[in-house]
């Protein structure tokens, strides 16, 4: 994932602050250092790290910690508040009736992500279709009509035809019962004036709702070039951008960061090839998945999708509920459940406070299968165990873990381990909690917006 460096070394040295109250400039230019390192690594423009680093610098000794507040969270939060400004505002979106068009360079992942936010749009109740115009890339239209399939989604396309306007009226008419139409448009290498004549004439027959950008996160803070090119090129101008392939490149931080320089907002993130590779961009869970604090919003949207892919809908658990009162053995076993079901689980881990980064890539390559297998045999452990011990588990004690062991057919390190994975998870959200109920009721806030 993006930035996924700068979340790592950043955790390191907030953690060295852990145990001190005061903040000396000492420490905050380490943090500002490595803040740098980073955020230049991923090229992020060098002006902008300048101002983001003297910000930080300067609310970090001057602003005083909320009574009760640590060094490190004090710090933890004006970086993440910080940060959440650098990569700017998500593109609104409202789940109703529209009509989208995407615009980009060949290549830029246009007909990847036009499949991709039809999937996403899916899975919020909407119907949508996908209309391929791209009559200039060889190949364009099978792709789409398999990435259609693949995402479950209406299509129109016609192979044989050689106007892409005409395809566009044609396709918003025979997809006209969906909700959220997405014309997906052809690019060129460079945006020469064919691909602006052919964009504004579909523009013109289409007449959308949004004009989304697909840049490719590799262009780093040319990103914001490239948008104001597009922006200026297309009469109505670009209403927001998504980027794509932030799996594939240290780069993601600019792009994430020039984007924000331009009018544009970001929409949608692309991760990966599969249609489900992709995400709403949402500043404060991407910020705070990236400092290790956990992306509570995904999770409870993977969540909520696992739930009904295996038709359990359990109404008395909610992923927020973690923020509040005590994480119990249960909370943790809903969280393994849904895990199972919601696939790739270094994604999740990422999600989960405490169990973000660093872990996952501490462990050795095949360690992900262990880990399955794990969470398998802790399931089978939680079974063994009375409600009390699972609303308790600091009240299981050296002979219970040795009963538990004997009936679940496992063994007491086993056991342990489990009891120390809930532990360790149990003290992060604590720390999260621990931030001071005014820091932490704005970041929820932010995260349910
Ligand atoms: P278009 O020419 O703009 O329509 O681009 P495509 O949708 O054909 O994408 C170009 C290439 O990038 C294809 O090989 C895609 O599989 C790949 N791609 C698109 N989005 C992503 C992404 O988020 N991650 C990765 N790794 N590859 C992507």
């Amino acid at each position: 994932m993006v930035l996924d460096d700068l979340g790592e070394s950043l955790r390191g040295t907030l953690d060295s602050l852990r145990g001190k109250s005061r903040i000396d400039e000492e420490d905050v230019d380490e943090v500002v250092t490595e803040i740098q390192r980073s955020l230049l690594q991923a090229d992020v423009d060098v002006g902008l790290v300048q101002d983001l680093s003297e910000a930080i610098r300067s609310r970090s000794l001057d602003e005083e910690p909320p009574a009760g507040t640590s060094a490190r969270d004090h710090v933890l939060r004006i970086v993440y508040e910080e940060l959440v400004d650098l990569v700017g505002d998500s593109m609104e979106l409202p789940l109703e009736e529209r009509t989208i068009v995407l615009a980009g360079l060949q290549g830029s992942g246009k007909t990847t992500t036009a499949a991709k936010m039809a999937w996403w749009f899916s899975t919020k109740g909407l119907r949508p279709a996908v209309i391929q115009t791209d009559t200039f890339r060889p190949g364009a239209y099978d792709q789409a009509e398999q990435m259609a399939e693949r995402a479950e989604v209406d299509f129109y396309g016609d192979p044989d035809g050689d106007d892409p306007v005409q395809i566009a009226r044609d396709g918003l008419e025979a997809t006209a019962d969906a909700e959220v139409q997405i014309v997906d448009t052809a690019g060129r290498h460079a945006l020469e004036d064919d691909l602006i004549e052919e964009l504004e004439a579909i523009d013109r027959a289409v007449d959308p709702d949004d004009t989304i950008l697909v840049l490719d996160a590799a262009i780093g803070q040319a990103a914001s070039d490239q948008a104001e090119e597009f922006d200026r090129a297309v009469a109505d101008g670009v209403d927001g951008v998504t980027i794509t392939k932030l799996d594939g490149t240290a780069k993601g931080g600019g792009a994430l960061a020039a984007v924000d320089q331009t009018d544009a907002e970001i929409a949608f993130l692309g991760t990966g090839e599969g249609v489900k590779d992709v995400e709403r961009f949402e500043p404060s869970g991407f910020v705070s998945r990236l400092l290790g604090m956990g992306d509570l919003e995904q999770l409870a949207e993977r969540v909520e999708r696992a739930m009904v892919e295996t038709g359990e809908d359990d109404e008395e658990w909610d992923p927020e509920d973690l923020m509040e009162g005590e994480f119990t053995l249960k909370d943790m076993r809903k969280q393994m459940e849904a895990m199972n079901q919601m696939g790739p689980l270094d994604q999740v881990m990422d999600m989960i406070p405490g169990l973000g980064g660093g872990i996952m890539d501490q462990l050795p390559d095949d360690a992900m299968d262990v880990t399955e297998d794990r969470m398998r045999s802790f399931e089978v452990i939680m079974d063994s165990m009375t409600e009390d011990e699972l609303e308790h588990p600091q009240s299981v004690g050296a002979e219970r873990v040795e009963r538990i062991a004997r009936g679940s057919g496992t063994d007491p390190e086993t056991v342990r381990e489990l009891l120390q994975q809930h532990q360790m998870m149990d003290r992060t959200l604590d720390q999260f909690q621990g931030m001071g109920d005014g820091d932490l009721g704005r970041m929820m806030d932010q995260l349910g917006e």
